[in-house]
């Protein structure tokens, strides 16, 4: 048998979310889990950490154990000294509920090297690079590794693309890893894709055609309308490199043609590009003809929560699948409704909400949280700094008036002092006087400013209310996102636990 002294000391960390209808995990099992997922890669766990968001007030919830455990991982021993090598949890959205949290994890946990990190589906490298390994707030929680990669590339992106090399990152669809060959069945595809959409197709029946026959992008997911234009818009098919916008040319002033094998012309290439300048500004129908042009406000949202709100349903491979929402206009129910996109879109196409409800649940949860950081801020400062010199000033003179009365100072001696001291007490006491207006002034301004933008936040704009874009940026300064969970089936009722804000600070 392997003493435990031998086996490498992690934490077991578990947590109930608020998303209740797929918790099927109680506390207590995810410690055995995770006791169990330890024992597997000869670890053992050496301390619990448990956080139950669901007990805690929805919207401010304080994940003690959640900072506990970051304290200790920076420190590398428990509070007690005991020496911790690794964390075990049982998924990875046990970890992070809002995005920042991710990030701070994998900071703390990076902090010191050498450390072992898996869930219930496994050891995972939390050191390496890879951002798409990172998981479940991928995009989100990366921004630090993605800023540091940006940095190394950038040095080296210049250098080679100049010499027409490729540079590193994933391999690109149409060409093998060594990023100059061609994939045959790839190449094929795409070159095809090519001439149909300067023929006249468009990018969603070619995507929907690549579904059907499950073609899948470079790194195995599904094509969407996006990554099919972003592969047919690069320069690389044609052999040309963009860095920044602009195509990499030589000495000479012409494109530097690079030593990977084209699957395009150049003329195919700049046509293709062509069609999507073309379309800038305008509306583009699935049958790729060129509509009305959009209107001035059409970067203005229309709609509350547009962009805000992301998909909260969980994936068949267990990440969440979070996509903003899309806002659709009311149509025969009368009211607006926001969806994840299509998977041809790049959504999962299984969350929809009725907007109404929604717009009326966030509008509420941050007009309470607004007068909650008014009515909070108030008696912070109101502490005078004086109170003590005046109080000071006080006793001298109760002191000095006691000795007076007691006949233990002279006549002469007390009424030379006496009014030095009460001048300075009346002038204490007209400051303080002062300083408490200013003090009640502060707190009914910031009453009225925050019941001021309650009062405007639903009255019509012509008659002074605010305007969409006004009401989203209190929105956004409020929160990161809303996340929305799915209704399960048949659940028609609205149910406001199924949206999450995730809180700024
Ligand atoms: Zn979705």
């Amino acid at each position: 048998m392997t003493s435990s002294a031998s086996l490498i000391p992690v934490v077991s960390y578990a947590r109930i979310s608020a998303d209740i209808r797929r918790d099927s995990h109680g506390v207590k099992d995810q410690h055995k889990a995770n006791r169990e997922t330890a024992a597997r890669y000869g670890w053992t766990v050496v301390h619990e950490f448990t956080d139950n968001d669901r007990s805690a007030a929805k919207f401010s919830v304080v994940r003690d154990d959640f900072e506990s455990m970051l304290t200790a991982l920076r420190a590398g021993r428990l509070a007690d000294g005991t020496r911790i090598e690794g964390v075990v949890i049982l998924a990875e959205d046990r970890l992070a509920r809002r995005p920042g949290d991710y990030e701070r994890f994998v900071e703390a946990f990076t902090f010191r090297d050498d450390r072992v990190f898996a869930d219930q589906r496994g050891p995972k490298d939390l050191y390496s690079e890879d951002v798409e390994s990172m998981g479940l707030f991928g995009a989100v929680i990366s921004k630090m590794e993605v800023r540091k990669m940006q940095r190394r590339m950038r040095r080296s992106h210049r250098a080679r693309a100049e010499e027409g090399r490729p540079v590193g990152g994933p391999r690109p669809f149409g060409w093998k890893d060594d990023r100059l060959t061609l994939e045959p069945r790839e190449a094929e595809l795409l070159a095809q894709a090519v001439k149909d959409f300067l023929s006249g197709r468009s990018l969603h029946s070619i995507v929907m055609d690549w579904q059907e026959r499950g073609v899948k992008t470079a790194r195995g997911n599904d094509w969407s309308v996006r990554s099919l234009k972003v592969a047919l818009s690069s320069p690389r098919i044609c052999g040309w490199r963009e860095i920044a916008g602009e195509l990499v040319r030589g000495p000479d002033g012409a494109p530097v043609q690079g030593l990977w094998e084209p699957v395009a012309s150049s003329e195919q290439w700049a046509a293709v590009r062509a069609i999507f300048e073309g379309r800038k500004g305008h509306f583009v129908g699935r049958d790729m003809k060129v509509g009305r042009a959009h209107p001035a406000d059409y970067r203005d949202h229309t709609y509350l929560l547009s962009g805000i709100l992301r998909c909260g349903r969980r994936l068949p491979d267990g990440t969440m699948c979070n996509t903003p929402l899309r806002c659709n206009g009311p149509k025969d129910a009368g009211h607006h409704t926001y969806t994840c996109l299509s998977r041809a879109e790049g959504g999962c196409g299984g969350v929809s909400r009725r907007g109404d409800l929604v717009d009326m649940f966030v509008s509420e949860a941050v007009l309470a949280k607004l007068e909650e950081a008014s009515s909070s801020s108030g008696p912070q400062d109101t502490e005078w700094p004086k109170a003590g010199e005046l109080k000071d000033v006080e006793e001298q003179l109760d002191e000095l008036t006691r000795q007076w009365n007691a006949r233990q100072i002279t006549n002469d001696f007390f009424f030379k002092l006496v009014p030095g001291l009460e001048q300075t007490i009346n002038r204490l006491r007209g400051e303080k006087n002062k300083h408490e207006a200013s003090i009640a002034a502060k707190a009914a301004q910031q009453e009225t400013s925050a019941s001021e933008v309650r009062r405007r936040w639903y009255l019509p704009e012509e008659e002074g209310g605010f305007p969409i874009s006004v009401k989203r940026t209190y929105i956004r300064s409020a929160v990161h996102a809303v996340i929305m969970y799915p209704a399960g089936k048949g659940n028609k009722k609205f149910d406001p636990d199924l949206l999450d804000p995730v809180w700024r600070n």
